[in-house]
């Protein structure tokens, strides 16, 4: 048995950006020259300062990598995961409505990993109850996505 996530998934509004996409920005989106991004209306948008270091660490340790969200706005959200050059790191995306629980049927199709084998990151109480219930190891995460809470998962998963 393997003491390491054989996939770990990230949601992405307030695990990843501090913010929902369908409702406090505005898409689409634009990359500045200096690398900055904004929505159309000239607002800034951001990552968790953390959230480069935390998909770098699970890149190098050689970890691949999801995101599972149930954001109706498709389209901006895989924009931003462009834009802030996510991609690279996110080898499988589930982004549309509905019940996690679907989300994880189809990575776990997709990928032939085993729920259990899963390492799972989100903000929401519910999301964490449904996917929890599925087997997958699941971490809140009351303020954004950091190095911290990469370790107290990673370790979690190890106990599991
Ligand atoms: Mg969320």
């Amino acid at each position: 048995m393997s003491e390491r996530p054989s996939l770990v998934v990230f949601d992405l509004d307030y695990t990843l950006w501090p913010f929902w996409v369908d409702t406090h920005v505005d898409p689409p989106f634009r990359k500045n020259r200096d690398g900055s991004i904004q929505d159309r209306n000239g607002q800034p948008v951001r990552l968790y300062p953390e959230v480069q270091a935390v998909l770098e660490q699970l890149h190098q340790e050689g970890i691949p990598m999801a995101a599972a969200s149930r954001t109706g706005e498709i389209r901006g959200a895989t924009q931003l995961l462009d834009l802030f050059g996510l991609n690279r790191f996110l080898r499988y995306t589930e982004i549309y409505p509905g019940s996690k629980v679907t989300h994880f049927q189809r990575l776990c199709q997709q990928t032939q990993i085993p729920l259990s084998q899963m390492l799972f990151f989100d903000d929401e109480a519910r999301n964490i109850h449904d996917v929890s219930n599925l087997g997958v190891t699941c971490i809140r995460v009351p303020n954004g996505m950091n190095l911290s809470l990469l370790k107290s998962g990673l370790e979690a998963f190890a106990r599991s």
